[in-house]
């Protein structure tokens, strides 16, 4: 399959002349009003266009303005995004600002004004009968409408109950409006006459439910299905089409096996009339085109197909990047415009089961649409354009007269919902590359317009590329994209695989190399199925622990002489071998720490990505660094590890942390004892194995799973261990931290504890935080892996004006958690680790019900309750008091405790006032806000309008201050430190007077 279409002379030649007379027509139009010179918006886009620091701030302003309720705050967020560029802006308000704190509504009511009707540039109206005058007047110029009902992505079932009655009603009214007017009109009529529906409804499927989970397919399709199917129903009955509009590439897979599944049930396997959007800029949407054709051939199913390049490109460049994975969409804007003809051609090969539906702005890809059709003997009124409201008015009518099928898709609904759409609308008219702006702002010749895409290739640029790294420079393993068929499959057979040969083995205490097997082996369970045992793990002694110390104390030596680069590759083999063992591994953390399946694979993820950051950092820490440069004196700065250590780790994360904990100390040079918690001894086994295939001498790494109170102790407390590098509960923290303070008779180093402990993180929102992405990201931090993150978010902090509405959303938003075992792929909310903590959270729960108000809370299934699990209901609780215990002690479960402050000041005096400082989130759009935030919000890793969890090594180095830990960073550039002992070397360099050349350093 040759990439694109060869360029052919007959075809461009004939493509050129199509475009000309296109142009022609259009030059007879008005011009367009957004590009025109006159006028707010058109002075609006025309800076945007030459300033792109003004249209970030512009757009951003545009985005939360119909969030803000009062003058004062209107004012004031157009002050602080826009400054003096808003009396530019409009000569008129400088008045009006100048008295704006005492009069804001003066300026407030003319701004929103102007706001509002730019929006009336992209939206046909707020109702029904906005929409009805809309379609009137495309009847009458001969164009066809598509409706699409504003509003993405609802967090709750009452939202998607809200947006189905939209939709029922919009089908019942329209229908009803065209039963009066049976003339169809020019666009509504095929090639023999017979009309094609002309009530066109376009539905997103985020739309249509909260629980759109990607990696769990078949229960996101159960739950679409729940409310499409009584909207086909309608169309049935009222004879419309409907679309599946395509959004994100996250959403790609599901809605293409969403639209074959519904269109396969007998129901509606021949009606309604049906159709979806295809996007362009996809490198995989021939494949998923040719997949969708010959589905339709097999089910004999005619369709429309909508073919789009794509409104979603910066997002699908920036998330890829954000997570190593492969870029989905063409980096070059003529790859998308060269995909867009070759695909072209396929849908026009194919028009005896496809109506082809051109969606584009661009004269270009619709002249060369026009003549494939004519070479192809496609009757023009076979396929259809279809163009946006508000967009390219001249393109449309220039189509109908030369006798070309014209659809507009007509946006209704509320600004709010709507600012999505209308953010997308005015990136796509400033986009640097966009046909529009190119054309509209004169930026190009019509001839350079009309050129073919492949030629354009070789010049273009790669706007978003990340900059190659260097050499041997870190970079993060990738996660697992469960969004994909393959990858599931691989971790359900993986699970399976390791269910069948890998459970009830028992796991020996490993010292210099040898397997201590005389030891009583104690079960390590699912703690989704108490009753399978995934493992047995010896439990060491204190003579293990013994023998451990003195082993490492005899190694060290050796240990340390060993050259850098050495010890650095052995974890860059042990990070190989891990990716290549994800599935395996990803599975072990599912049955043994009861992770969801994302959660396991970012633990995973974080393991390899601290083996290979710790592995380049201790090279780079290896080099000697000069002090001060002075003629005769050579002066460096060396490191020397420390030692023999212990790594005392969590069940939480145990892997990552454990193999954080183990391999930094351990690159360093130090000989290291592992001590993995009592919950995750398999896992901690695993990593030992690892490590040893990857080369790490018996001597420098043993494997002592043991009981805290007496071997671990012993470790703790024993003359010849230099350090502990220990994450895990307050209370063993403190008391490592204590017994490490005592010096020990024939101890030589002061001991070092790199101590990370608990959180009681808050996450504060701002009155005009954007609720749509702030509620989710709450239920994702609160609840993912059932709150055992010390990361997670415990105490939501709202501000008062916003209180209400976030908090009855939030609460109704709160059933669409999946609670459930986690070897599901759907499940977020696990069981808990024991029943030790079972028993403690459900007390706290008890606690709150006392001095709070129990808002809500999950019910478990009667299946869940059956199993045995160590499940605990996710558990909201309002009208809490910073004295309450729920909002002042570490829960460690899936447990929000909300309370209200009545401005920010109040809001960061409460999220201050804990013992803990780890993480905080902060979900606001007011530029003052975040900067205030950044300055008083003392935590140790502070998020912004983002969920509070999910830190990345090196990105996001990781730890927090007061009772969180002792400031070190894991994963972060200083961590190494912890682990050596800086040296300073000063050597006279002068003999005789005579002083050597200055070496480069
Ligand atoms: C009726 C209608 C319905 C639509 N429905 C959908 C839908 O359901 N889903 C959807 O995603 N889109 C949809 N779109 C498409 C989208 O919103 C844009 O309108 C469309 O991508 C613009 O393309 P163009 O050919 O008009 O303009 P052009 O200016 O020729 O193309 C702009 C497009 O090129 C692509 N692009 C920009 N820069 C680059 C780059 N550096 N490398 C590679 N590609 C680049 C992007 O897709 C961008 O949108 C729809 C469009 C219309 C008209």
């Amino acid at each position: 399959m040759a990439q694109f279409l060869t360029p052919d002379p007959k075809i461009e030649s004939a493509v050129r002349a199509k475009g000309e007379q296109l142009f022609a027509l259009m030059d007879q139009q008005p011009p367009p009003a957004l590009f025109s010179k006159k006028g707010a918006y058109a002075r609006l886009m025309d800076w945007s266009m030459k300033d792109p620091a003004f249209k970030t701030q512009l757009f951003r302003f545009v985005d939360v303005l119909p969030s803000l309720n009062s003058s004062g705050e209107i004012v004031r967020h157009l002050q602080e995004y826009l400054g003096d560029k808003a009396v530019e802006l409009n000569p008129a308000l400088k008045a009006g600002l100048a008295a704006s704190s005492f009069a804001p509504a003066l300026v407030a009511g003319p701004v929103k004004a102007q706001i509002v009707d730019m929006a009336g540039q992209f939206v046909a109206g707020e109702t029904g009968e906005d929409l009805l005058k809309q379609i009137k007047k495309n009847i009458k110029l001969g164009i066809a409408t598509t409706i699409d009902l504003l509003g993405e992505a609802v967090v709750s079932e009452e939202e998607a109950d809200v947006f189905l009655k939209r939709n029922l009603e919009i089908l019942d009214s329209v229908s009803k409006f065209y039963a009066k007017e049976p003339e169809p009109c020019f666009s509504d009529l095929g090639p023999d006459g017979k009309a094609f529906p002309r009530l066109n409804l376009s539905v997103k499927i985020s739309a249509l439910t909260p629980d759109v989970h990607p990696a769990d397919p078949e229960n996101s399709i159960k739950a679409l299905k729940h409310r499409l199917r009584p909207i086909l129903r309608r169309a049935i009955e009222v004879g419309a089409l409907i679309n599946f509009d395509m959004e994100s590439y996250k959403l790609k897979d599901l809605t293409l096996a969403l639209f074959k599944s519904i269109f396969e049930e007998p129901e509606f396997a021949q009606k309604p009339a049906i159709g979806i959007a295809m996007q362009a800029y996809l490198r995989d949407c021939e494949q998923d085109l040719r997949d969708l054709v010959a589905w339709a051939r097999k089910n004999n199913r005619p369709l429309n197909i909508r073919l789009v390049k794509g409104a979603y490109w910066d997002a699908e460049t920036v998330n890829a990047q954000a997570r190593e994975w492969p870029i989905p969409v063409w980096q070059k804007k003529p790859e998308s415009d060269a995909n867009y003809e070759k695909l072209t051609v396929y849908l026009l090969e194919n028009a005896d089961i496809i109506t082809p539906n051109f969606a584009s702005h661009n004269v270009r890809s619709v002249s060369h649409a026009i003549v494939q059709a004519e070479r192809l003997g496609v009757h023009p009124k076979h396929y259809e354009f279809q163009a946006l409201y508000g967009m390219a008015d001249e393109l449309k009518a220039a189509l109908l007269q030369m006798g070309h099928r014209v659809r507009e898709y007509s946006a209704i609904g509320e600004l709010l919902p709507g600012m999505a759409y209308l953010v997308r609308r005015l990136l796509e008219n400033t986009s640097n590359e966009g046909f529009l702006r190119i054309k509209n702002m004169g930026e190009a010749s019509k001839e350079q317009l009309l050129g073919n895409p492949v030629n354009a290739l070789a010049a273009a640029t790669e706007p978003l590329a990340r900059k190659p790294r260097p050499t041997g420079a870190f970079i993060n393993a990738a996660n697992t994209d469960y969004t994909l068929a393959a990858n599931r499959e691989k971790q359900r057979a993986a699970l399976k695989n390791f269910e069948a040969t890998q459970l009830g083995k028992k796991w020996p205490v490993i010292i210099n190399g040898k397997k201590v097997t005389d030891r009583p082996f104690l079960p390590s369970v699912n703690p989704a199925r108490p009753s399978q045992v995934v493992g047995y793990w010896a439990k060491g002694t204190v003579q293990d622990a013994e023998d451990a110390v003195a082993a490492s104390v005899a190694f060290f030596p050796k240990w340390r002489a060993t050259p850098v680069d050495d010890r650095a590759k052995m974890l860059e083999r042990a990070a190989d071998i891990m990716e290549s063992r994800r599935m395996e591994i990803n599975s072990l953390l599912i049955l043994e720490a009861a992770k969801p399946w994302v959660e396991a694979d970012a633990d995973t993820s974080e393991a390899i990505d601290f083996l290979r950051f710790y592995a380049v950092e201790m090279r780079r820490m290896a080099k000697p660094v000069v002090t001060q440069k002075v003629p005769g004196e050579h002066c460096v700065q060396v490191w020397t590890p420390r030692g023999v250590g212990v790594s005392v780790a969590p069940w939480n994360f145990p892997l990552a942390i454990l193999t954080g904990l183990t391999v930094a100390p351990l690159v360093a040079g130090n000989c290291m004892i592992i001590k993995p918690a009592r919950q995750t001894s398999i896992i901690g086994a695993f990593l030992m194995d690892i490590l040893t295939q990857a080369g790490v001498p018996a001597g420098a790494l043993h494997y002592l799973p043991c009981s805290g109170a007496d071997a671990g102790a012993h470790l703790v407390a024993h003359p010849k261990i230099d350090f502990i590098a220990f994450t895990g509960s307050r209370e063993v923290g403190l008391g490592i931290y204590e017994e490490a303070g005592k010096t020990k008779p024939g101890q030589l180093n002061l001991k070092k504890v790199v101590c990370e402990m608990g959180g009681k993180n808050a996450m504060i929102i701002d009155n005009d935080a954007d609720i749509d992405e702030a509620i989710p990201a709450c239920l994702y931090s609160a609840f993912g892996f059932a709150g055992q993150k010390c990361s997670a978010l415990s105490r939501l902090i709202v501000l008062e004006g916003v209180y209400d509405k976030f908090v009855e959303r939030f609460l109704s938003a709160c059933p669409t958690i999946p609670v459930g075992d986690p070897s599901q792929p759907g499940t977020i909310v696990n069981p808990v680790i024991d029943d030790a903590a079972q028993k403690s959270i459900l007390g706290y729960i008890e606690a709150g019900k006392k001095e709070s108000k129990l808002a809500w809370q999950a019910t478990l299934s009667p299946e869940l309750l059956a199993s045995g699990g160590y499940f605990v209901p996710p558990t909201v609780f309002t009208g809490c008091k910073p004295d309450h215990k729920i909002v002042r002690e570490e829960i460690f479960g899936p447990v929000v405790a909300i309370l209200k402050a009545k401005d920010l000041d109040e809001a960061f005096a409460m999220a201050n006032d804990n013992d803990y400082a780890l993480t905080g989130g902060f979900f606001s759009r007011s530029p003052r806000a975040i900067a205030r935030a950044r300055e008083e919000f003392l935590v140790g890793n502070l998020y912004i309008n983002r969920g509070n969890t999910g830190a990345i090594v090196e990105r996001h180095p990781f730890g927090g201050f007061k009772m969180s830990g002792g400031g070190t960073k894991a994963g972060g550039r200083e961590y190494l430190e912890n682990f050596l002992f800086p040296r300073l070397i000063a050597e006279n360099v002068l003999r005789r007077g005579f002083t050597p050349p200055e070496e480069n350093e």
